[in-house]
């Protein structure tokens, strides 16, 4: 059930931290890619336009001076006089000096002029350089260019020039034509690849990014470590090979973008087409190492987590755990204090607890058997017969034969037969050999012994002195009357009719007493002192008889006495005697009141036997009395 709570717990604190981590990971990881995204997109872009300006810029140069000097007359003409002059070191010289002072204007690493007549090569370092032929592969560009119809174009090729060491340039070829409007020449200028190149690292370098310039074939014309020399296609193994018929299609200047993840790479490239190159600059942006070390970090960010939580579960098992600990040793030690009060408090009210075997007539344990002993028992008496020693030599006398009766094994089987489980006795007992006694209260608890199908009780014996005697003053306090102590009206009907029944063969005399004349007092001397009075005619009264006979007021000025007697001479003079004593002067307030009292007698059992109609009686004979003149006493 603990376990249970726990393995809830930390399943609970898991998803919660696991929530958590997820969300704020996705949200930061999208942000994260998102700005990534943005970045490479605006530099991508910023880079196209920047290289595309500056090659824009570097190739109308040379294109606008190949095609001026297309049209310079002097080429022309010396084209016209070329095939006369054709060995006139002169002549060849001037036009050597021509090209040489166009490369050294310009810086320029070519500058050359090709005679459709002769198929002579001019160069401004060498002259005529070599002648032209068909055959010759090397010469391809020149009969392809002869044969389009464009004024010029760009071709990438190697110099073949003796001086120039076969270095890959971008030559400007310009058609010069004659007044016919026929081909006589082609002129232009080379630049060698390696300086554009340059460019380009520069720009990877700066941007972590790819730059290349291609063809309508998508042959890679200059990239930092290509040529269109080479004849290398860029589309063969790159991740954005799907978007090549869309990039080469475009003849806009409108730039092209893809994002895309192909081939185990991903990326941004971004296409535009350069008109006056015929060539498409494309940028690319790989992102594949970004991205990895993005997704690099996140799993790195999980891992964390994961040994946070780890930790977290670990610290947060190891608390609840030692807080069970606790927990349960301050249950245990709370328990243990309170079985201790328990104990002890019990131990308070039942002074000792016994067993007996009822159907074996003996004690049931060692403890009940050194209790006997104690009272006097010798070892291996029956308990029935235990029972009257024990009875005799602690419990007082009138208790003796109760408590026997409750606790002998025939009563206790009976009250085990007729269901009843519990036996119980108060009674008066003594420690000291009878000279004080105290009330105690034995409780019994009848039970079976499934062991030997034999009956047990359990006794627990309970100091209920206390208890007894404040019950005994509440008693008192209501049998008595306030102003003079003595029995009220209910208590003394009850004790006579007690007393009748419980000695029925006895003689006894009932006598009501009446004060002469008591309206007199309250009306002289006021009613505090007609209380006085009867306080002090109680007293009187009281003071003539013992202890166990029954004295009460019954009403205002009204007594009776119920005593046991011998003879009616022995009530006629105890009557005389109490209207003598009783007569007596009561002084207040410099007045004096003379009391008496009549008196009117029953006698038992001659007169009645119960409170009623001795009471009826008495007060008859009573009557009797006030109307002879009072102060006196009648039998009836
Ligand atoms: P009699 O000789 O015939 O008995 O005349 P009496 O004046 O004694 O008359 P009775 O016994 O009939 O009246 C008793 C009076 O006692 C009536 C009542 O006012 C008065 N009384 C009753 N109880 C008390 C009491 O508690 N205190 C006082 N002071 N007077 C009481
Ligand atoms: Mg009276």
């Amino acid at each position: 059930m603990k376990g249970n709570v726990l393995l809830r717990t930390n399943v609970f604190i898991c998803i919660i931290i696991i929530m958590g981590f997820i969300i704020t990971s996705m949200v930061s990881y999208h942000s994260n890619k998102g700005v990534l995204r943005k970045d490479v997109e605006d530099i991508s872009q910023l880079t196209s336009e920047g290289i595309y300006h500056q090659i824009d810029s570097l190739f109308a140069k040379p294109i606008n001076i190949s095609l001026t000097m297309a049209n310079d007359s002097l080429l022309k003409s010396f084209l016209d006089e070329e095939v006369e002059r054709k060995e006139d070191g002169a002549f060849i010289q001037t036009m050597k000096n021509y090209l040489l002072s166009y490369k050294e204007k310009y810086d320029y690493d070519s500058v050359f002029l090709v005679s459709t007549k002769t198929n002579r090569y001019y160069h401004f370092d060498s002259g005529v350089d070599r002648v032209l032929n068909k055959g010759n592969p090397e010469n391809v560009w020149y009969y392809t260019f002869l044969d389009s119809p464009k004024e010029y174009d760009l071709n990438i090729d190697n110099d073949e020039v003796s001086t120039a060491n076969n270095e890959i340039a971008v030559f400007v070829n310009c058609k010069i034509k004659d007044k016919e409007g026929k081909v006589a020449g082609v002129v232009g200028v080379g630049l060698k690849v390696a300086s554009l190149q340059k460019m380009f690292e520069a720009y990877e370098k700066n941007f972590d990014i790819k730059a290349y310039l291609v063809d309508d074939k998508g042959n890679i014309e200059i990239s930092t470590d290509r040529t269109g020399y080479e004849k290398t296609s860029l589309f063969e193994d790159c991740g954005f090979g799907e978007y090549k018929e869309r990039m080469l299609a475009d003849r806009s200047s409108d730039t092209q973008s893809f994002w895309y993840a192909d081939k185990g790479r991903k990326g941004f490239v971004l296409t535009k087409y350069i008109p006056g190159l015929t060539w498409h600059l494309i940028i690319d942006n790989d992102t594949t190492v970004m991205e990895s070390k993005l997704n690099r970090q996140f799993y790195v960010g999980a891992f964390v987590v994961v040994l946070i939580i780890l930790l977290v579960l670990v610290f947060i098992t190891s608390i609840v755990r030692k807080y069970n600990e606790q927990i349960v040793k301050l249950t245990v030690e709370y328990e243990k204090k309170h079985r201790s009060a328990f104990q002890a408090e019990t131990e308070k009210i039942y002074e000792s607890i016994y067993e007996i075997d009822i159907t074996h007539n003996c004690a049931a344990s060692e403890a009940t058997e050194d209790y006997f002993e104690e009272l006097g028992v010798p070892k291996d008496t029956p308990y029935d017969q235990a029972l009257p020693i024990i009875a005799e030599k602690q419990i007082k006398e009138e208790y003796r034969t109760g408590y026997m009766a409750t606790f002998c094994p025939g009563n206790v089987l009976k009250a085990f037969e007729e269901g009843r489980e519990n036996l119980c006795y108060d009674f008066m007992i003594s420690h000291d050999g009878g000279r004080t006694y105290y009330w105690m209260r034995i409780t019994a608890r009848v039970f079976a012994w499934e062991e030997d199908q034999s009956i047990h009780m359990f006794i627990y014996r309970q100091n209920i002195d206390e208890e007894k005697r404040h019950e005994r003053e509440m008693i008192e306090k209501m049998e008595r009357d306030s102003l003079t102590g003595l029995f009220n009206k209910a208590a003394t009907q009850n004790y006579i009719n007690r007393q009748l029944q419980e000695m029925a063969n006895r003689e006894f005399a009932f006598f009501i007493l009446d004060i002469d004349n008591f309206k007199n007092v309250n009306d002289n001397l006021g009613h505090a002192a007609g209380d006085e009075v009867i306080t002090e005619f109680a007293e009187i009264l009281k003071n003539q008889f013992h202890d166990g006979d029954i004295v009460g007021r019954i009403g205002g000025d009204e007594f009776v006495v119920f005593i046991p007697v011998v003879s009616r001479e022995w009530v006629e003079r105890k009557a005389q005697f109490l209207l003598e004593v009783l007569r007596h002067g009561f002084a207040k307030d410099n007045q004096v009141c003379h009391i008496t009292a009549s008196i009117g007698v029953a006698l038992v059992p001659r007169d009645g036997s119960t409170f009623e109609i001795l009471y009826k009686n008495a007060d008859k004979a009573l009557y009797e009395t006030k109307k002879r003149g009072k102060d006196g006493v009648t039998i009836f």
